[in-house]
């Protein structure tokens, strides 16, 4: 007898849907893919928590006949591949498995109409099996369909607990339905969701003339006012869409939708080469945004090499990146003269800063641990050759700015570089990075201080910020943990928040850019942190650790900006009061020690 068997079909479209659907986000791209292949003009997507609950696609395409509904759910079976030519496929999808790979690991409901016919097709499924089957009439003219999902991998537990949490699952789907309204500027999209019994739109883009009004309704009008269009044939290529001036960027590659003949990819390597187009105008970590349409020869491209066909590859590879990356080049040449330039740099006197800074800590969190390692001055204080170095110093002068002592007793030698603060402590030279040690105090602070009242200031006036749909989303779905740390934030339109307060050390000149730009890093996070596993030696949990680290590294005096000794000697008071002064919220050193020995060693004394 032999061992080896045949595997069941059931098993075979169980284990092809774990590859084409892993969460509801891919659901929800195969439905709206089969709908636009029907050409449908108006796509209906409702959600029920996240998607996790819920699924449900209706569209107004060409609906499906009472033979074709049962067809479309067996496995291999499509209406898109004409004379076995996979190379030249036009519509979406061509490999028949998406419906059956979804029916087989879930609850399916579709229903559809024809023009031409009267009846409504309605069929159920469970795990691949036709549960329920009938007609009904409805008198119009219309065709349509619609499909709702329920118990995605109700039968393989396994792939259920892959799922994330709602918000994560949400965001991916806002993502999805935000690429395919930039990718299809015509089709009317709509996506609603069901969340803790409150309904809600949570993007709507509606059938629009041109690419540009639809980044509007979905990325909001600070992204659609920063952008350059690009408009060219490279050889039997055509590239439409916009692409950011270097003054609007993110800290990841969140805001950069590309579409390829059609259909909604990622290619790395395409996405890098042109990120490094824009050369130095860009900072280092910050990308683009990205609105690209491309569209070339069918037999160019290999859209067959990924499960969920969200990858595709060039056959005549570099090229056509070369190409790419090099229009995007000289186009950000040509618009060198519209980008606007940063603002003079403001050195820092912020009082403020100083006055908060003394009630950063109370006494009782003094680490006497540390600071009987740093050994005060003021022991040292009264010997002759104390004195003496003393006035040594004074003589060579490192700044115009008089030295201080802190209340550690540390002396404040000054600021060089505009970053580090040279200080001496008892036989030690002391590098500080301000900035590094700066934000190490207030993630501290952050850290114990989630109960103090005194964390949160009130604005005056909201302050109404312009995000992304999806980035906006994540800020709302996080808004408790954000308000716990002094940041309170309200929704306002479908593509901006309101702040209401701010931490109570947050610049206070606080200008829309600088809160801005600790939101997005934060909406950022969110994209990634998706569990929250909490960090190792912090009472925070993942969520929380990333909120802190972001608004604390944001909140703090800046690398590049000259600082008073003042400041400094109040920063170092504070640092070697924290549990771990020794690094920032990202592992960065905050202070170099030179013991005296090493520097005598070093010159060989
Ligand atoms: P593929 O899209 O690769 O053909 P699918 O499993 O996604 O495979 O769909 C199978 C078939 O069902 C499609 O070829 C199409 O004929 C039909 N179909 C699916 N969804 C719709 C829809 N919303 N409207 C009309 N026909 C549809
Ligand atoms: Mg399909």
């Amino acid at each position: 007898m032999s061992k080896i068997i045949k595997l069941p079909t059931k098993i075979i479209s169980q284990i092809a849907a774990g590859e084409v659907i892993e969460r509801p986000a891919n659901i929800i791209k195969e439905l709206v893919e089969n709908s636009i292949d029907a050409n449908a003009n108006k796509i209906h997507i409702q959600i029920k928590e996240g998607g996790l609950d819920q699924v449900f696609v209706r569209d107004n395409g060409s609906g499906l006949g009472e033979n074709d509904i049962v067809r479309a759910f067996e496995l291999h079976t499509t209406s898109k591949l004409y004379d076995s030519q996979i190379d030249a496929v036009q519509t979406l999808g061509f490999r028949g498995e998406a419906l059956a790979s979804i029916a087989s690991v879930s609850r399916v409901e579709c229903k559809s109409k024809i023009d031409s016919s009267q009846d409504v097709n309605e069929i159920t499924f469970e795990g691949g099996d036709v549960v329920k089957k009938n007609t009904r009439i409805e008198k119009s003219n219309n065709s349509w369909t619609s499909i709702k999902v329920t118990g995605l991998f109700y039968n393989t537990p396994v792939r259920r607990k892959f799922l994330k949490k709602a918000t994560t699952e949400r965001k991916r789907i806002i993502d999805m339905v935000t690429h395919f309204a930039l990718t299809y500027p015509d089709i009317h999209f709509v996506l609603d969701e069901e969340s803790q019994n409150k309904y809600k739109t949570r993007l709507e883009s509606p059938s629009r003339k041109s690419l540009l009004a639809v980044i509007f309704d979905v990325l909001g009008s600070d992204i659609a006012s920063e952008l350059i269009v690009i408009d060219a044939k490279l050889n039997e290529w055509q590239i439409s869409g916009y692409i950011s001036k270097p003054n609007l960027f993110r800290s990841d590659r969140s805001i950069q939708y590309l579409c390829i003949n059609g259909r909604i990819v990622r290619h790395q390597e395409l996405q890098k080469k042109i990120e490094s187009s824009y050369g130095s105008q860009l900072m280092k970590s910050a990308h683009p945004v990205l609105i690209l349409n491309i569209s070339g020869p069918t037999s160019a491209i290999d859209f067959n090499i990924h499960p969920q066909k969200s990858e595709i590859r060039f056959k005549t590879s570099d090229t056509i990146i070369t190409d790419i990356s090099e229009l995007i080049r000289t186009t950000l040449d040509e618009n060198a003269e519209l980008v606007t330039l940063p603002k003079h740099k403001q050195p820092i006197t912020d009082k403020i800063e100083t006055q908060v800074m003394d009630d950063l800590f109370d006494d009782k969190s003094t680490r006497d641990n540390i600071l009987h390692d740093v050994v005060s001055l003021n022991q040292a204080e009264g010997e002759p050759h104390d004195i003496e170095r003393k006035e040594n110093f004074r003589q060579l002068s490192l700044s115009d700015s008089q030295t201080v002592v802190s209340k550690t007793g540390i002396e404040i030698l000054g600021h060089v570089m505009d970053k580090f603060a040279l200080a001496y402590a008892n036989e030690e030279l002391w590098l500080v990075d301000v900035h590094a040690a700066d934000e190490r105090v207030k993630f501290e602070y952050y850290e114990q201080g989630t109960q103090r009242s005194a964390l949160s200031q009130q604005l005056l006036q909201p302050i109404s910020i312009s995000l992304a749909t999806g980035e906006k989303q994540f800020i709302i779905d996080h808004k408790n943990e954000l308000k716990r740390f002094g940041l309170n934030v309200s929704d306002g339109s479908e593509t901006s928040i309101l702040i209401h307060s701010t931490p109570v050390y947050f610049d206070q000149d606080i200008s829309d850019l600088s809160i801005k730009k600790v939101l997005l890093d934060i909406a950022g996070f969110l994209g990634e942190a998706i569990d929250e596993d909490p960090i190792v030696e912090s009472p925070l949990n993942k969520i929380e650790y990333g909120i802190v680290a972001r608004l604390s590294c944001h909140g703090s005096i800046r690398s590049g900006y000259p600082v008073s000794n003042e400041v400094i000697a109040k920063v170092i008071d504070n640092l070697l009061k924290c549990k771990n002064p020794w690094t920032c919220a990202h592992g960065r050193p905050t202070i170099l020690r030179l013991p005296k020995s090493r520097l005598e060693g070093w010159f060989r004394r």
